[in-house]
């Protein structure tokens, strides 16, 4: 596997200003795979200078030009497709077939976000006052900071890069410490599309160049996907300068299951959705609510479709469903809610709950029942291939169950009946809610959180629209 092992900024490869390196590892063999710079605050002052100069042109550019420039992107995607899997799959541990589905869909966001760069509009000029005509104009930020998660190291990238090249800003970009080779690999790609200095990618740890860039005065706005605990911090760095802030962060997605919903179809869903990614995906279906009828055989479906996933070292093959989690500290972690949650004796664990094999960082899926609502397994993202499930009494208590935590990313409800499906839909206080389905997403749609799960859109024109700033301009007419 070829590992790029430098940082991209200004057109140039360079090594951290202070020489510092990184070890990425494997989860599903915890061995080092490659090395990446560690940056120090004064590799955020290199990539905000870069990012900066190259701003005064490529503000300049046209919707035409910008939109070829992400064209051009996404062909670059598929065209190293083989290059992007086989990397992603080694830093992050996703079975091939995950990989696999995340290219195409990586290359339709960049698609998307071309032809939004041409139709990105202020409203038409008009006269508000006699003697004056108004427009509005919708303007770059400048130099934009964004901050990536390492569950979907690509896609999220390719989320945060997208919609802010089309709107006319630069970019430093910083990967997570975790998962940072395919994001420099994406810099390789743009550096023969895009002029130096517009994409700017440095690795290294939260602290110091993410909280770097968030301190920075000459970045205008900054975008983190990532924990509600880093959304927080941010928000509250951010205010110094008074910045831009977006987040992207952490969900509970509640699965509302009412008595006439189909349970294998609910279950062959949660198989996917709960576990996709190892359960480390911000809408994963990690809690069922269940009416009192379907309950037990929602349960009677479940367990055996959740044991037919085949776990293992994802470079084993196609055939493995479910590959490791993303380190020794996050399976820790998991275990870590599994033994608090049984500690009194009352949740119980119906399969998995265990590691897998003893190399890697491996959870085996996972499926509790007997917890309360008040429980930290139903109230706190696990991050992990861990789903509960709970039965409700009445459609109330249902949607209260499901709206009484703090996230509110995703949602879903599963019914044949429409009117209690959009009922529940308008009751449910999350950024998405689906309907007889759970995890799909378009491009042309907005992704984005209510309450704790932050502000801000990823995807569709809304996520354009946040890179920009609205301008009045107001002329005298005579
Ligand atoms: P994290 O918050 O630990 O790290 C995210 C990024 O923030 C990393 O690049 C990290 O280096 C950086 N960071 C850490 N501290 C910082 C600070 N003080 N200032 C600036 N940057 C800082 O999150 P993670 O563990 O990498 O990712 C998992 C989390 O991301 C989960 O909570 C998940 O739900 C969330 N997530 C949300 C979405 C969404 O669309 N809402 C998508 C994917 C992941």
């Amino acid at each position: 596997m070829r590992v790029q092992s430098k940082n991209s900024v200004g057109g140039e490869w360079v090594d951290a200003v202070e020489g510092g390196v990184q070890e990425v590892v494997n989860p599903a063999t915890g061995e080092t795979i490659g090395e990446v710079p560690r940056g120090t605050e004064a590799d955020v002052d290199r990539a905000v200078e870069a990012a900066k100069r190259a701003f005064a042109d490529w503000r300049e550019t046209t919707p035409q030009e910008r939109a070829e420039a992400l064209l051009k992107l996404a062909d670059a995607l598929e065209e190293h497709a083989d290059e992007l899997r086989e990397t992603e799959t080694a830093n992050v541990g996703k079975p091939q077939g995950v990989v696999h589905d995340e290219i195409p869909v990586a290359a339709d966001n960049l698609r998307f976000f071309a032809g939004a760069a041409r139709v990105l509009e202020g409203k038409a000029a008009g006269e508000y006052m006699r003697g004056y005509t108004s427009m509005i104009r919708r303007e770059p930020l400048g130099v934009v900071g964004q901050i990536a998660p390492w569950n979907y190291p690509l896609m999220m990238a390719v989320w945060k890069i997208g919609p802010a090249l089309a709107a006319g800003n630069t970019i430093v970009l910083k990967p997570s410490e975790q998962t940072p080779l395919t994001a420099l690999l994406l810099a390789e790609y743009a550096a023969d599309i895009l002029p130096p200095g517009v994409l700017n990618v440095i690795t290294g740890d939260g602290e110091p160049v993410g909280a770097g860039i968030v301190r920075h005065r000459d970045v205008r706005m900054v975008s983190l996907t990532g924990d509600v605990a880093t959304g927080k911090e941010v928000a509250r760095a951010a205010a110094d300068s008074l910045k831009r802030v977006h987040l992207e962060l952490g969900g509970k997605a509640p699965v509302v299951v009412f008595d006439d919903a189909d349970p294998a179809a609910v279950a062959e869903a949660v198989k996917v959705a709960g576990y996709w990614n190892s359960g480390q995906d911000c809408t994963a279906a990690s809690r069922i609510v269940a009416g009192p009828k379907v309950y037990d055989r929602l349960l009677a479906e479940l367990v055996p479709a959740v044991e037919s996933l085949k776990v293992g070292d994802p470079a084993e093959g196609e055939e493995i469903d479910m590959g490791p989690v993303i380190s020794q500290s996050q399976q820790e972690r998991v275990f870590g809610f599994l033994e608090r949650a049984t500690a009194n004796g009352k949740a119980r664990v119906l399969t998995g709950g265990d590691r897998n094999g003893d190399r890697g960082f491996f959870v085996r899926p996972t499926v509790v029942v007997d917890v309360d609502q008040t429980d930290e397994i139903v109230k706190k993202e696990v991050f992990g291939p861990v789903v509960t499930v709970q039965r409700f009494a009445s459609d109330d208590e249902a949607i209260a169950w499901a709206n009484d935590v703090d996230y509110g990313l995703s949602a879903s409800v599963w019914t044949r009946d429409v009117g209690r499906a959009l009922n529940a839909a308008r009751a449910l206080e999350f950024g998405t809610v689906w309907i007889n389905d759970h995890i799909p997403l378009v491009s042309e749609m907005p992704h984005g959180g209510y309450k704790q799960s932050g502000y801000g859109k990823d995807l569709s024109m809304y996520s354009v629209e946040e890179y920009t700033q609205v301008k009045h301009v107001m002329a005298k007419l005579d």
